[in-house]
């Protein structure tokens, strides 16, 4: 099983989050190359780079299960403000630099929100940023998330993420699943084998390259985003196993971003639950 955590990139950049998903046990991992909700970000140090290679190296932790995750102020799907979807395609071109001299190979990005404007033209703005952000760039693919239905986000169907995915026709553009947003957004986990089934079918599954797997706190179709600790949540430890399990995605990196329990990192134990398909009810009182 490929499975791991957001961790922080935070110190000495890819070697601070290497350490932690080690200290989890993971041979996968996901961080943001600086805070999720904006968009300083600090140059790449390639000693700590080339330190982390060695470590991962060492510790079972192949860098195409590493993903980068692009902060959520970016925004591609409105263009009412000229300047600010500049700025968001020039800060994902940016963030391609980064990861290619990182090495890493996956870049995951919210497809973003309409707001305010007309949803088709939402989808193509979002298309046609897309193909300028990834001419040229040959080695980083950016996967577009699975969206919950919060507000006015964009990629909450199959058809929705069809249409970007056919308008950008580029192989640097693929999917990553999200189990809590899927759940919110109506799709019950329970069913994944069948959801895999029609996204095999509209859009391929060779397009995904990462699962976000999470428990969600709200019901099926609640359109909320909002994660639950597996197995505590409405879609449950057994369907969310199920999903890491998967035949038709063994090769794609699980990664785990459920909530911290009482100010502390839980995903040591719920990769060990995961990885022996094992849930510990009492989790929460170890913390
Ligand atoms: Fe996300
Ligand atoms: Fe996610
Ligand atoms: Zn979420």
């Amino acid at each position: 099983m490929i499975i791991g955590s957001h961790v922080s990139f935070s110190g000495k950049q890819l070697l601070s989050s290497a350490i932690e998903a080690i200290s989890y046990g993971a041979n996968a991992f996901m961080f943001y190359t600086g805070a999720p909700q904006n968009t300083v970000r600090s140059k790449i140090n390639d000693d700590y780079t080339k330190e982390a290679l060695k470590l991962m190296n060492e510790n079972g932790i192949e860098l195409k299960n590493v993903i980068c995750h692009a902060p959520y102020i970016v925004n591609l799907a409105n263009n009412k403000d000229e300047s600010k979807y500049e700025f968001s395609k020039n800060f994902l071109k940016g963030e391609i630099t980064r990861c290619h001299t990182l090495g890493i190979k996956y870049i995951v990005l919210h497809p973003g929100s309409s707001v305010g404007i007309e949803r088709l033209t939402a989808l193509d703005n979002i298309a046609n940023a897309l193909t300028n952000i990834l001419e040229g760039n040959e080695d980083v693919t950016i996967l577009l998330e699975t969206m919950a239905g919060k507000g006015t986000e964009l990629g909450i169907n199959i058809d929705e993420l069809k249409y970007i995915i056919k308008s950008v026709n580029s192989d640097k553009l693929g999917v990553c699943l999200d189990t809590c947003h899927l759940n919110d957004s109506g799709v019950d986990i329970n069913n994944f084998e069948i959801y895999l089934n029609i996204f095999d079918r509209e859009i391929g599954l060779d397009k995904v390259h990462c699962i976000h797997v999470n428990d969600s706190k709200n019901p099926l179709g609640s359109r909320k985003d909002r994660h639950e600790n597996i197995g505590f949540g409405t879609i449950g430890f057994e369907a969310l196993y199920k999903v890491c399990i998967t035949e038709r995605l063994k090769d794609v990196p699980k990664i785990l971003e459920t909530p911290y329990i009482n100010g502390k990192a839980p995903y040591k134990e719920e990769i060990e639950e995961l990885r022996n398909n094992k849930f510990n009810p009492n989790l929460k009182e170890l913390f």
